[in-house]
């Protein structure tokens, strides 16, 4: 049976949110993130883009970049709430959904032709489906394994439909270029510039350990795969262990304690209302880290008791991150995740109620329940907690 992946991605999700809560910044730039002199950019609209300003970038260079943007606080309850809307309609397609972050999720769609029709059928129903139920765009890309399906929804964004079609991934890898390769960063595009390897055809002339001995090893095996539209594995974890992780991937290697912490900081409080939103909890906290050469590693740590806060998730988070990495390794990639999840009911009865984060947590969720009646409730500390001591 043919193998059929697809990769759905919400067009800039934040800012999309933001976009379609508030007409006022609708087709004008915005970004979206930690406001105070530390802040990342968790998100921007295309609008913004235009500009140059990218995700996971130092808030005060995108204010450079963009001074006329609308700069506005992130409101993670509200995109939980979206995206597990979102999670809900991919169930209704497939019964493998495998969610890598807070607006993207890979499904395997094999074998579901009889349900749905052809791929492209399914993914336009797909797209409708999430568009009357939300208002919001997705990308869907379509191919033969994660790796593909992941390109290909990159390929036609905004409100993209891409399919690469079984045999054509070749083709597709060479129309998607090198710069834009999954995994391929600035310093690699530079690296392999420095060998006269400037197209993806080039580096396919290159043997497998020839790679290896120019690149080291886990990067030569990587590129050696890639270049033949071969899936290098990066999310190839099981699709069925209950966990809830999110991950970024930098344009630019960081090297900076500081944006790594920020980033970790957002990414915690993406996890964590994921678990309020589910109703689930976890006692352990795992990190993974990829470097500039391609070797990836994780760490992760359990506590006695249930994890009921996104400061408590990011303290652990930052104390794994400082385990593993010293000030300036290059850093490729980000994720934190938390692991065997559970029902919080169940956990909550477990608990004697004398924990300092439970209180956080019940905080927490009565804004949850607060936004979702639709009252204005501000609680700048929310999203990024450490701003109301700076701004
Ligand atoms: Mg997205």
């Amino acid at each position: 049976m043919e193998t059929v992946w697809f990769h759905v991605d919400m067009d800039a999700f934040y800012a999309s949110v933001e976009q379609l809560d508030n007409p006022e910044y609708r087709g004008k730039p915005l970004v979206v993130g930690g406001l105070g002199n530390r802040g990342v950019v968790s998100a921007c609209s295309y609008e913004a883009r235009a500009f140059g300003v990218h995700s996971a970038m130092p808030m005060y260079q995108a204010r450079k970049l963009c001074p006329q943007a609308a700069f506005v606080r992130g409101r993670m309850e509200r995109y939980s709430q979206i995206s597990r809307q979102v999670i809900a309609i991919l169930h209704e397609f497939s019964p493998v959904v495998q969610q890598i972050s807070i607006d993207e999720a890979f499904l395997d769609m094999t074998g579901t032709q009889r349900l749905f029709g052809k791929s492209r059928e399914a993914a336009l129903l797909l797209k409708k489906r999430v568009k009357e139920e939300t208002s919001l765009n997705i990308s869907v890309g379509i191919g033969s394994s994660r790796f593909i399906a992941k390109m290909a929804s990159d390929y036609d964004k905004p409100d993209g439909l891409y399919r690469v079609s079984p045999g054509k991934e070749i083709a597709f890898v060479d129309a998607v270029g090198l710069r834009k390769l999954w995994g391929i960063g600035e310093s690699t595009l530079s690296s392999l510039a420095r060998q006269g390897i400037r197209t993806v055809a080039q580096l396919r002339t290159y043997e497998e350990g020839r790679l290896r001995h120019l690149f080291g090893e886990a990067a030569g095996t990587y590129l050696w795969k890639i270049c033949r539209g071969i899936d290098p594995g990066i999310h190839t974890g099981s699709t069925k262990s209950h966990s809830i992780s999110t991950e970024m991937t930098f344009p630019i290697d960081v090297t900076d304690g500081e944006v790594l912490s920020q980033n970790l900081l957002g990414m915690s409080h993406e996890v964590m209302f994921r678990a309020i939103e589910e109703q689930v909890v976890s006692s352990t906290v795992a990190i993974k880290l990829r470097f500039s050469d391609f070797t990836t590693i994780s760490a992760q740590t359990t506590v006695a008791t249930p994890l009921y806060s996104a400061e408590q998730v990011y303290a652990l988070a930052k104390e794994l991150l400082h385990g593993k990495w010293r000030t300036p390794q290059p850093v490729r990639l980000l994720g934190v995740g938390l692991y065997q999840v559970e029902s919080s009911q169940r956990a909550i009865q477990q608990e004697l109620f004398d924990d300092p984060y439970q209180r956080k947590r019940e905080l927490e969720k009565t804004v949850l329940a607060l936004r979702a009646q639709g009252k204005q409730l501000q609680k700048a500390a929310l999203m990024h907690p450490k701003e109301t001591e700076e701004s």
